[in-house]
């Protein structure tokens, strides 16, 4: 070796070098984004390590917990240009999904080792939970998939070769194309999802998120299945059971305006009393379950004693708030304040539903929340519990400046031309079928062989609404924005809190 190579050579590896601290701090943003966003905890977040490893692209080893990344992939990832982060977000999320394979009760995955080789499966579903976790960390990674999956074949020179237990590029490319359908279906059934929880449309919304958890197994996903059970179950008779507001309720007027029930046992037939039962159990299983990947997940505990709160168990509500300190702990996590007060709510609803005094002091304080749900279900639940007259609050009149009765696609909402069916809920017989039109995608929902819901998403986005202030009383927070429904148009916009404008509307129809 020459003098003048060795420097060069030592000049390179000093770049590297110094080029790591910095590759390792975005990996580890990127990592920490991706873990927030799956919310399971129970496994610890691994550590991040880059290597300048020739022969793999991105490894997880499970005994130090480690990520390892080599430099090159980094090199594929820039290639990317502003969506270099998508990319590496793909190729990290794929890493952490392994580290959730070890046990299969959390997870889909067959147990699976990285150390043992690779097999087929374990990395198809790496990538789906890598692709679906990216996306509902914020980053567009789905398109890129094919060309990530090249570009790191070819970094590594892995192009054309075959590789013990590990798919050749041609396969890993075909399936590709496969798992972008697979993971765009999966996104599609988790908006839906999210518009059908904000229409009221409770037993389709909860098909949609069980579909969604056979795949992705992920805190939101059991945190959305359960609000949905809670509300069909609350709805499940024409007669209103519950006088109170709870805190996961997002229109609790139209049930506050049903007749009201006199809390006898005959307000619902026994077979409904029997589903609202068994509704309410399985919700509570779903947040318990939420609630223990992920220590933190406030909204999960709140929604947990709501569960038995209304499944008749107030005092089980009270005493798992006391012995787990949730008050003192939404205090120590220093969670929002909105998150504080909502523990308070619940807890006063289980002293209310147990006939004990201290559900007033605890109303009563939170009256003056600067929170409008907050202030507004405590105003309401103390009127309620004083024998008062209960004041709705109704939703400020619709403000979209734009025709939503303008037809996109010529589809006719309420005489839909529907493709194939698919099952969507066996034993409820929902199914559904989606048809892709030019600016728009249509979705429709029957039960029993009969239409009960088209929805239309318009991919058309710069749509301005006028907001009002009291927007977040009446929305559904999702990790893309806030849902806000217009009934009376039959409409939704989904709306980008930041920009203040709406990505996205929706019309639908509900056949009855
Ligand atoms: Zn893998």
């Amino acid at each position: 070796m020459t003098i003048l190579f060795r420097l060069l050579l030592f000049a390179l590896i000093a770049v590297k070098v110094q080029a790591q601290p910095r590759l390792k701090a975005t990996a580890e943003t990127v990592l920490e984004n991706l873990y927030q966003a799956n919310g399971n905890k129970i496994y610890p977040k691994p550590a991040i390590e880059i290597v300048s490893d020739e022969r793999h692209a991105a490894q997880f080893i499970r005994r130090s917990n480690t990520i390892r990344i080599g430099v090159k992939v980094f090199e594929v990832c820039r290639v990317f240009g502003k969506d270099s982060l998508a990319a590496l977000a793909f190729i990290i999320g794929h890493e952490l999904a392994h580290s959730f394979q070890l046990n299969t009760r959390q997870t889909s995955f067959l147990a699976y080792d990285q150390e043992d080789g690779a097999d087929a499966n374990a990395e198809k579903d790496a990538d789906i939970q890598g692709l679906f976790n990216a996306w509902l960390a914020g980053y567009n990674t789905a398109d890129l998939l094919p060309y990530i999956i090249e570009g790191v074949y070819v970094a590594y020179d892995l192009k054309g070769k075959t590789l013990s237990g590990y798919p050749t590029l041609e396969e890993r490319k075909r399936t590709a194309k496969d798992l972008r359908l697979i993971v765009t279906e999966l996104i599609r059934m988790y908006e839906t999802g999210n518009y059908l929880t904000a229409i009221g449309q409770h037993d389709l919304a909860a098909a949609c998120f069980q579909y969604v958890e056979n795949r992705y197994k992920g805190r939101e996903v059991y945190n959305n299945l359960g609000v949905n059970l809670v509300l069909q179950a609350m709805h499940l008779s024409e007669k209103n059971v519950d006088p109170y507001v709870f805190p996961l309720e997002l229109d609790c007027n139209t049930r506050l305006k049903k007749p009201k029930a006199d809390r006898g046992p005959g307000d619902l037939t026994p077979e409904q009393w029997q589903q609202r039962g068994e509704l309410l159990a399985k919700a509570a299983g779903h947040f318990a379950h939420a609630a223990k990947m992920d220590y933190q997940y406030l909204t999960a505990e709140i929604n947990y004693l709501c569960a038995l709160v209304l499944n008749a168990k107030a005092g089980e509500a009270i005493e798992y708030c006391e012995r787990r300190e949730l008050v003192k702990k939404a205090g120590l996590l220093n969670a929002p304040a909105a998150g504080q007060e909502k523990i308070k709510l619940a807890l006063g609803l289980a002293y209310a539903y147990s006939n004990r005094t201290e559900a007033i002091p605890l109303f009563d304080g939170l009256k003056n929340s600067t929170d409008a749900f907050v202030q507004y279900a405590a105003t309401l639940n103390a009127n309620v519990l004083a024998g008062r007259q209960a004041q709705l609050r109704e939703a400020p009149p619709c403000q979209i400046n734009f025709d939503t009765d303008a037809v996109v696609d010529d589809v006719k909402i309420h005489r839909p031309l529907t493709a194939a069916w698919t099952i969507l809920d066996n034993a409820a017989q929902i199914e559904i079928s989606t048809v892709l039109n030019k600016a728009s995608e249509l979705v429709v929902f029957r039960t029993g062989g009969q239409n009960r819901l088209s929805l239309q998403r318009m991919r058309r986005t710069g749509v301005a609404p006028v907001l009002s202030a009291a927007t977040h009383l009446h929305a559904l927070a999702t990790n893309r924005g806030y849902i806000r429904v217009y009934p009376e148009k039959r409409a939704a916009l989904l709306i980008n809190e930041a920009q203040n404008q709406a990505v996205e509307w929706v019309k639908y129809y509900e056949f009855r």
